[in-house]
């Protein structure tokens, strides 16, 4: 499998890095939010701070916001 910092082979240490840099640098994009999961916003927490109406729908992901 290739590192997917730098596409070097990964090795099973760090897997699927090849490197505890390589790692951490990955590590680093996750903590500074680089990775935009899809349907994980930030905005989740401010919704349910505020008290929106989706907590009605219960587990109901459609009702969501979507921001462009
Ligand atoms: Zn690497």
């Amino acid at each position: 499998m290739a590192c997917p910092i730098c596409s070097k082979p990964g090795v099973p240490a760090y897997r699927p890095f090849c490197s505890k840099r390589c790692a951490d640098i990955d590590l680093g994009r996750w903590l500074r939010g680089d990775y935009v999961i899809p349907g994980a916003s930030q905005d989740d927490l401010s919704s349910d701070m505020n008290g929106e109406n989706e907590k009605n729908s219960g587990e109901g992901l459609d009702s969501r916001p979507k921001r462009p």
